[in-house]
């Protein structure tokens, strides 16, 4: 059960996902007939809130959503996974944020965003939340809302102490002044690229673009490595955490499951490489199964899975 040291504040995007499975992706100007459509909650901050609660975090989460039925539809939801959402504002006079996808058989996708609320969350907003980040031990950010606004928090968080997680997505450069300010960030081999310039392809390039983010002030680096795992880097050195072989039928939200967890696990005590080896698992978790928040596993089922695995069955 979720206990007062493992309070989490999550701050981010909530979007609804609206899915249309096709034989292949419209081409422009085209009307494809034959879809089967069906919608999800989505957003990166809102999936990591829920991927924390089912893990086992007492989670709060910040965000702004419209005064229409899909803003409406995504709190329903957050309390379903009984998130605080307290301070989860609605904004009459802009639409919910939307993300309209195309997923082809092959499973190639084209998606579009409408940011929406999402990017009317400013750093004023975050003034409403003071007692929750007194009261929280972790703030877990991603970057579906404004700069200032993620900016505006860190410091906040920093001022109480928190510890900061970042999961630079979706990649874009930052700030030294942010990174700094920054004790873990959780970046992909994507988004690790772009925000140091060195292409992630192997061990000796994850760990020289990890090297160059503690360069720039980043306390601890945790770059995630799809089935590979991920890569712990802080002063104290570097190891790999090897990921669990599964059966992987959709990654989609795979970093966020693994975000939610890594904050639930750290606010636990668990020492860092526990704290990724329980991330590991319930985003392994989560790659068995479609969808974005469904697909992320409870507490019940990580501890299952973990009970279940022994070294033998990692990749390495
Ligand atoms: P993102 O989803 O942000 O692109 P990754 O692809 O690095 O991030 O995946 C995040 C985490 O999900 C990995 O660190 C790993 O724990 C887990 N994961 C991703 N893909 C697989 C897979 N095919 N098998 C097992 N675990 C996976």
């Amino acid at each position: 059960m979720p206990s007062t040291s493992n309070r989490i504040l999550v701050i981010g995007s909530s979007n609804t996902d609206m899915i249309i499975k096709l034989d292949r992706l419209p081409r422009p100007g085209e009307t494809l007939l034959g879809g089967q459509f069906a919608t999800a909650a989505g957003g990166k901050g809102a999936n990591q809130a829920v991927a924390a609660a089912r893990a086992g975090g007492a989670v709060t989460f910040v965000a702004k959503v419209g005064n229409d039925s899909f803003g409406q539809q995504a709190i329903t939801g957050l309390k379903r996974d009984r998130i605080n959402v307290d301070h989860v504002f609605r904004d009459a006079s802009h639409p919910s944020g939307v993300a309209l996808i195309f997923v082809a058989k092959d499973g190639e996708n084209s998606i579009a965003v409408a940011s929406g609320t999402n990017s009317m969350l400013r750093p004023a907003d975050l003034k409403q939340a003071g007692r929750a980040f007194r009261q929280a031990t972790a703030l877990l950010l991603q970057l579906e809302t404004p700069i200032e606004t993620v900016h505006a928090a860190a410091k906040l968080a920093a001022k109480a102490r928190l510890l900061i997680l970042l999961n630079p997505a979706p990649a874009r450069r930052l700030p030294r002044s942010l990174l700094r300010l920054v004790s873990i960030l959780t970046p992909n081999e994507t988004e690790a690229e772009m925000l140091t310039g060195v292409k992630v392809k192997d061990d000796a390039t994850a760990k020289e673009a990890a090297a160059r983010l503690v360069a720039q002030g980043v306390r601890t680096v945790v770059m995630t490595l799809g089935a590979r795992g991920a890569l712990i880097l802080s002063a104290a050195g570097a190891q790999f955490v090897a990921g669990f072989k599964v059966k992987a039928v959709d990654c989609t939200a795979a970093g966020d499951v693994f975000n939610g967890a890594l904050a639930v696990a750290l606010t636990e005590g668990q020492p860092l490489a526990n704290a990724v080896r329980f991330a590991n698992s319930a985003a392994a978790i989560s790659v068995t199964r479609l969808g974005a928040q469904p697909s992320a596993p409870t507490r019940r089922e990580i501890d299952r899975f973990l009970q279940g695995r022994d070294r033998a069955g990692v990749l390495r």
